[in-house]
């Protein structure tokens, strides 16, 4: 019997984001993650409700493969329904969702069910493959040649879902399939605050220097906070030997999921900073009009798909829609109701309106001009107000400016 540990599980809140709304589980048979997102809230009830509920009927020994993978891809789409139960009860959860990325060993087998960009990786010898595919518009970019993977990954809309598991839809389309595993491997499985922040060879070195699962979960996550955490972190590690792909004593459960699932408080809570890296649109003039041809292609594509499977993608799409014909849906008086955090050039600037101009027309002007120098302030928040930070109000303005200054007073 190896005696590392084989199976860990990690997840941190990060640097900016007020609370953890990522889940994890490694079990004995099944491992997860689920990154949850909210309206104004919620993010933390549906990565948690979904890990509740999948982690209750699937860490367990199938009869078959087969058995073990229908149980798992209905135990995903039965969590949808969870969610829709709990917006029922809680209407202001409305517009909740969370990714599920999910793996079951069995014997020499994994099988697979995952929605949304969460990601799986099997680490085999000192290579890291990518096993998910992201349900994210970027992908749709880079499967039809119109942007490289390496664009994708810096892309400002790379945040922008196309599929997600959500109170909105109770029969979701979930991945699945089944692949083979041999004694050595070792399954990632990860939110996006650890891959879309870590490049992929930093992530396979971390996991060739550390055999160690419960040291490289933790590496991982180091890896993320240095390089500013700006989202919730997640890292599920799962070693295969030839006995038991788990060593761990007891299922291991981290971020929301492990913490006690209060509803009454959502409402309760600060308006939660999106945009910072999350899929509130940034609106600027090179984004504008990048893709509206292609969009609207995937669009009609998608409205076909949807009609048959009575399927609810009108949100995501007109979320998309918006975010890149941002001007002309919403038009300029839209624009003055909002809020970002941004800069002068010398300190931080709360402006209201959009960051950009159209047509010669300015679309911001200064609300209020912090004291805050740029000098200092870390590399990474330093780009993030230079990219501007949008919010949904002047208030949660002030708290991001609050933030930032407790950040430059420590350095
Ligand atoms: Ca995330």
């Amino acid at each position: 019997m190896d005696a590392r540990v084989l199976t860990a599980a990690a997840s941190h809140v990060g640097r900016i984001r007020m609370s953890n709304q990522d889940s994890g589980y490694a079990g004995t048979h099944l491992f997860m993650v689920a990154d949850g997102m909210g309206g104004h809230a919620g993010g933390d009830v549906a990565s948690s409700l979904a890990t509740q509920a999948i982690t209750a009927v699937a860490d367990e020994r199938f009869e078959s493969v087969d058995v073990a993978q229908s149980t798992l891809v209905e135990a995903v789409k039965h969590s949808a329904g969870e969610l829709s139960d709990a917006v029922r009860s809680h209407p202001d959860l409305q517009g909740m969702g969370t990714t599920v990325s999910a793996m079951i060993r069995h014997d020499d087998k994994v099988v697979i069910a995952h929605i949304g960009d969460s990601r799986i990786y099997l680490y085999r010898g000192t290579k890291l493959e990518q096993i998910t595919t992201d349900h994210t518009f970027v992908q749709k970019l880079v499967e039809t040649g119109r942007i490289t993977p390496e664009e994708a990954a810096v892309h400002p809309r790379r945040n922008v879902l196309m599929r997600v598991l959500g109170d909105f839809d109770t029969d979701p389309e979930v991945d699945t399939f089944v692949l083979e595993t041999e004694p050595g491997d070792r399954w990632l499985l990860c939110s996006d605050g650890l891959c879309g922040y870590v490049p992929e060879d930093v992530i396979a070195q971390t996991l060739k220097d550390t055999p160690d699962a419960a040291k490289a979960s933790e590496r991982l996550v180091e890896a993320a906070l240095d390089r500013g955490a700006p989202d919730n972190v997640t890292v599920v590690v799962a070693g295969v030997n030839e006995t038991n792909v788990s060593a761990a004593a007891k299922p291991i459960l981290v971020g929301a999921a492990a913490q006690p699932l209060i509803f009454d408080a959502v409402t309760k809570r600060m308006p939660k900073i999106t945009g910072l890296f999350g899929t509130h649109p940034t609106i600027t003039q090179e984004e504008t009009f990048e893709t509206p041809d292609f969009l609207e292609t995937i669009i009609s594509e998608d409205k076909a798909r949807a009609a048959k499977r009575r399927v609810r993608w009108g949100t995501y799409f007109a979320i998309a829609l918006t975010a890149i014909s941002g001007f002309a849906v919403w038009g300029y008086f839209w624009t003055q109701s909002q809020f970002y955090v941004g800069t002068d050039g010398n300190s931080v600037v709360i402006f209201r309106g959009v960051a950009g101009e159209i047509g010669g027309l300015n679309l911001n002007s200064v609300e209020k001009d912090t004291d805050i120098p740029l000098e200092g302030l870390p590399q990474y928040l330093l780009h993030s107000i230079e990219n501007t930070i949008p919010v949904d109000s002047y208030n949660a303005a002030l708290e991001v400016v609050s933030r930032i200054r407790n950040v430059s007073s420590t350095q």
